[in-house]
């Protein structure tokens, strides 16, 4: 990324050979970003992260079928669909939120029956942000298929982890963001099918075939097709190893603290993520005591931390008031070590005994 933030700072739209060696640079990335998920690179349009891939594929879906104002989702989106939804519902849109069961599993009966001929779009979490849990997004898309009902795939979280296949979807419309796979903040890319529409919500310039408006983040761009193509290429050899550590710090945090339970644990999950409530204690309390003894984690949502909302996700499964609030989830990666989840497996005790004492 250096070079296009010191030296290589011609603009991509420019005709010169030095924008276009710019321009020679978004387009490689583009190529390595579809790659990621079997996807070619006219598909991939590159914007300032998920959430704003998600703005654009609901907002300019809808913006496509003006005379349908109907749209299925789940109870357990990120606050970026959430929030959407919920606009969409002042301006006169009807939305479902079809819910989940205790293990974070989506009611596919609701979903079915949700899901008609007025519906203009659904739109569905692959991987959730909080509990990992993984929808059987191939299987749901094509319900909602079957009905002519486009699709739109929220994979933040996903993208770069697992093996994705857009194709084998048959989704229309998959955000991704870079900083997910340890790409930089503040870039992402909305897979759109080819020949599926798109109103642009971003008007301006004719840049990303005219759907998205504004210069490019050059740096950000590039920055994301190499973190694309190192998650690709990579990915293989580290999945199993986090999976090992991930399951490692659920087995040594449940044997030794009674009151630990992992939320989600009997549905497929992505390998990263660990959702695990501490009954009757609060996960805030819990995440100053760790951030304390240098331990990052967070409760529920990064994006709502800093909030005491409880977890949108966790009550939708149901789960009791002492559970939701005593959340805390725990993300590793590639750079997790055998050491670090040791250090948290023997801290947590020493640190959840102080919370006992203090609340007794
Ligand atoms: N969707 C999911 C599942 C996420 O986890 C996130 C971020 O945490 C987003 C969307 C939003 O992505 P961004 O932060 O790049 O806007």
């Amino acid at each position: 990324m250096i070079p296009f933030l010191e030296s290589s700072y011609a603009n991509p739209s420019s005709v010169h050979a030095f924008g276009q060696a710019v321009r020679h640079r978004i387009e490689c990335a583009r190529q390595q970003v579809a790659e990621l998920i079997g996807a070619t690179p006219k598909e991939i349009i590159f914007t300032s992260g998920g959430t704003e891939s998600i703005n654009l594929a609901i907002r300019g879906t809808l913006a496509l079928h003006p005379q349908r104002r109907h749209v299925v989702t789940s109870a357990v989106e990120h606050s970026a669909v959430m929030r959407l939804s919920e606009q969409l519902q002042t301006e006169g849109y009807e939305v479902d939120y079809v819910g989940v069961d205790d293990e974070g599993r989506l009611d596919e009966d609701e979903w079915t029956s949700r899901i008609t001929e007025r519906t203009a779009l659904v739109s569905l979490i692959h991987a959730n942000n909080e509990t990992g849990v993984l929808l059987d997004v191939a299987r749901l898309c094509s319900i909602a298929s079957e009905r002519g009902v486009p699709v739109h795939i929220d994979a933040v979280q996903s993208a770069g982890k697992l093996d994705i296949d857009v194709t084998q979807w048959g989704a229309q419309l998959v955000s991704l963001s870079a900083h997910k796979f340890h790409g930089p903040k503040g870039v992402g890319a909305l897979y759109v099918r080819r020949r599926s529409g798109l109103v642009p919500q971003i008007r301006g310039g004719q840049q990303e075939r005219s759907l998205r408006g504004g210069t490019e983040h050059v740096a950000g761009i590039v920055g994301m097709g190499v973190a694309a193509e190192i998650a690709a290429t990579e990915r293989s050899t580290f999945t199993a190893r986090i999976r090992a550590l991930r399951d490692e710090l659920e087995a040594g945090l449940t044997e030794r603290i009674p009151i630990a339970t992992v939320n989600g644990r009997g549905s497929p999950r992505i390998h990263n993520t660990s959702n695990i409530s501490f009954a009757g204690l609060s996960g805030e309390a819990i995440l100053l005591l760790l951030s304390e003894a240098g331990v990052c984690a967070s409760s529920g949502a990064a994006c709502s931390s800093g909030s005491v909302e409880p977890s949108h996700v966790l009550d939708a499964m149901g789960l009791d008031a002492k559970r939701v609030h005593s959340a805390v989830r725990f993300s590793l990666s590639r750079f997790t070590t055998r050491d670090e989840i040791q250090f948290v497996v023997n801290k947590m005790p020493v640190l959840l005994s102080k919370l006992t004492t203090l609340s007794v």
